[in-house]
Formats: structure tokens, C-alpha cells, sequence
């Protein structure tokens, strides 16, 4: 079925929803974006979604022309206008269109689009028998660079590292900070399970302040379980009782192997369980 998107102040089909070759968000990657689940035909954490949208538009010094609460009514509209129930909202804002130069200073307003989709999450048996990871060799961006908490439309640094985990035979890669330490993976976040605690890389590691690793994170301490932000290491990952993912597409996957090294028993354990139960007691409203 054709999809109703919205580009700048307009829903319209989408074979009619077209950018310029000039918008500096194809000749640059200069956008920012955000990526937010739908469940029972409502967004889930909305207003997070959009606040780190802006957050991540201030970083790159790119003003958005409406305010949050308009940006939150454009996804809820493009979500009516597509009766989707359950599914994935992409939402994108460019610098908009300029000319074939770097410097920002033609553009005139910037490019808003959001499109409505289903979403395709992992194939269901990574989420029972659990997902292999490699290392990649490409770094998360040092922090001075491209900051990680921005979520900019130029994500090449994470697809050079799929395409690392894609030749090594699996999906998914752990990628390190400039420090060697463990930031997150390539388009999700990285928790692991030892000694009964919960830990995942702090933002400050190059992890992005992921909205499904906040809710896991409130999650397991609603369970009572510590949740702690250390400098994770490799050996930390191999030696973990368990590891899990969390994103806004994939939910949360267990891990279980990374760099040919099984993970705890090698199977999904418990925790991780515990919290997938709980993830889906919440976006079910149950
Ligand atoms: N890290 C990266 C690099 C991501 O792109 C994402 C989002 N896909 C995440 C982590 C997970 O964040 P969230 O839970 O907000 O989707």
C-alpha cells in the first residue's frame, strides 16, 4: 500500500514526496533525524524522541522552524494519515537545500520529512537463540569530533562497521570508543549482566543516550537491580553472564557469542528475559 509522508508542511503520496539534489542532507549528510516506534497506534516516548531531535539539531547549529509540540503533532498526523497501528516513524530534518558547497549560509529553510512505515525488526529467532557480534575495527567518533549523542544523518561510520559485521558472517558489531573502551553497537546500545548487576557504557564511553536504554535501565531498577555506567572492556563483554541490545527497532536482542566466544551458557539468560517480559508488558499496556 502506498505511504501518505510528510515533506515540509505537506502530506502527500509517497511517489510525490521528493527532495531537491541540492538538499544538503543527500550532498552532506547534513540532517538530523530520529527513529520512534509505534505501538497500538501511538508513538512510544514521543516527547524524548523529539527533544533529543532538537538537541541534536542545536549540536549541528541547524534551527528548526517549529517547536516541539508542532514536530510532535507532524509525527501524529503522518501516523493517522497512514493508519499504521504498530510500525516506525521516521522523522528527518535537513539544513534544506543549498548549492554545491559546503558553507551553509544560502540555505534558505531547512527540509522536514516523516515518513510512517512498518518496521522490520531482526529475524524472531535472534530474539530466542540470541545474535553473534564481532569487534569492528572502525571507532566510534572521538567526542570532540561528531559528537555520539547526534544523531545526524551521516551515519557512515556505523555502516562501515555493519559492513565489518555483514563479512565476518553476522548483523551486528561492537564498536569502540577512540580509547578502546566499549561505546555501543552500530545501531543499538550494549548491556551485559555480571556479578548481579546490569552495566552498560556511559554516554561519556560514546554511547548514545538511547530511549529504549533509559526505559531498560528504569526497568531493571524497578526489579531492584543495580544498574551501573563503568568503562566496559572486552574482556567484560567475554566474560559476561549475559548481553543484550536495546534500540527502537530491535527492542532488546540477547547476545550470545561475540568475537567467536560464547556468552555466559551461551543461550539467552534470565535477566535478559526478565527485561524483554517486562518491555513488552510496557509497550502492550499491560
Ligand atoms: N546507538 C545508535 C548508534 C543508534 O543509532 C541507536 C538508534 N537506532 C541506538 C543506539 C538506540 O537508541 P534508541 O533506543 O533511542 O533507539
Amino acid at each position: 500500500m502506498a505511504r501518505t509522508v510528510y515533506i515540509n508542511g505537506q502530506l502527500v503520496p509517497e511517489d510525490q514526496a521528493k527532495v531537491s539534489v541540492f538538499d544538503r542532507g543527500l550532498l552532506y549528510g547534513d540532517g538530523v533525524f530520529e527513529g520512534i516506534r509505534l505501538y497500538r497506534g501511538k508513538a512510544f516516548r514521543l516527547a524524548e524522541h523529539i527533544r533529543r531531535l532538537f538537541d541534536s539539531a542545536r549540536f549541528t547549529a541547524l534551527p528548526i522552524p517549529v517547536d516541539e509540540a508542532e514536530m510532535a503533532q507532524i509525527v501524529e498526523r503522518t501516523c493517522e494519515a497512514n493508519r499504521i497501528e504498530d510500525g516506525y516513524v521516521r522523522l528527518i530534518v535537513t539544513r534544506g537545500v543549498g548549492d554545491l558547497g559546503l558553507d551553509p549560509r544560502k540555505v534558505k529553510e531547512p527540509t522536514i520529512i516523516c515518513i510512517a512505515d512498518t518496521i522490520t525488526l531482526y529475524p524472531k529467532e535472534f530474539y530466542e537463540k540470541g545474535l553473534a557480534l564481532i569487534t569492528s575495527a572502525v571507532r566510534r567518533y572521538h567526542p570532540e569530533s561528531l559528537n555520539a549523542q547526534v544523531k545526524s544523518c551521516n551515519y557512515l561510520n556505523n555502516i562501515l562497521a555493519k559492513l565489518e559485521a555483514i563479512r565476518g558472517g553476522t548483523i551486528e558489531a561492537v564498536m569502540l570508543n577512540h580509547q578502546g573502551y566499549v561505546a555501543e553497537c552500530t545501531g543499538d546500545n550494549i548491556f551485559l549482566v555480571a556479578d548481579g548487576e546490569l552495566k552498560t557504557p556511559a554516554a561519556s564511553a560514546g554511547a548514545l543516550k538511547g530511549i529504549t536504554r533509559d526505559v531498560v535501565i528504569q526497568l531493571a531498577q524497578d526489579m531492584g537491580m543495580p544498574v551501573q555506567e563503568p568503562a566496559i572492556t572486552r574482556y567484560d563483554l567475554y566474560t559476561a553472564e549475559e548481553c543484550f541490545l536495546t534500540g527502537t527497532a530491535a527492542e532488546i536482542v540477547p547476545v550470545t557469542e561475540i568475537d567467536g566466544r560464547p556468552i555466559g551458557s551461551g543461550q539467552p539468560g534470565p535477566v535478559t528475559r526478565k527485561l524483554l517480559d517486562a518491555f513488552h508488558r510496557l509497550v502492550n499496556g499491560g
